[in-house]
């Protein structure tokens, strides 16, 4: 084997795997166009802009964003149309003043009175008598 042919033999050994990078590419982020792009690479790579066009169309995606041609890690970050809502927010309980219980004078009965009655005269609700609401002794 003369230097010409070695020469021949390692330009096609070397120069193989970067004719066909543009299908390796494709093959290599699972894109759906894999078989185009490697016909375009077969024909018309040894035309520059058939190489660089085929490697372009390899690299870029072509899929819409819940297509398969994303990686998935760049997948399972992104909402689909069919997850389960957002947990609702948890409605705030503010605080109710709770209510006086007070034991009329005059019938006995439970009579519950807002905080801001406490110390005024009220009326009971069963038999009608008012009493002063004393504030608890504490
Ligand atoms: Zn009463």
């Amino acid at each position: 084997m003369n230097d010409a042919a070695l020469l021949v033999v390692a330009a096609f050994l070397f120069g193989l795997p970067i004719y066909f990078l543009p299908t390796f590419v494709a093959v290599s982020r699972g894109h759906r166009n894999t078989v185009a792009i490697f016909l375009l690479n077969f024909f018309l790579g040894w035309l520059l802009v058939g190489w660089v066009g085929a490697l372009v169309w390899a690299v870029i995606a072509t899929e819409d964003k819940y297509g398969s041609n994303k990686r998935r890690r760049d997948r399972d970050s992104e909402p689909t149309p069919f997850d389960p809502l957002p947990e609702p927010a948890p409605v705030p309980v503010y605080a109710v003043p709770a209510l006086v219980p007070y034991t009329c004078p005059h019938c006995g009965y439970m009579v519950r009175i807002p905080p801001a009655m406490v110390g005024a005269m009220v009326t009971c609700g069963t038999c009608r008598h008012p009493f002063h609401a004393t504030p608890p002794a504490y």
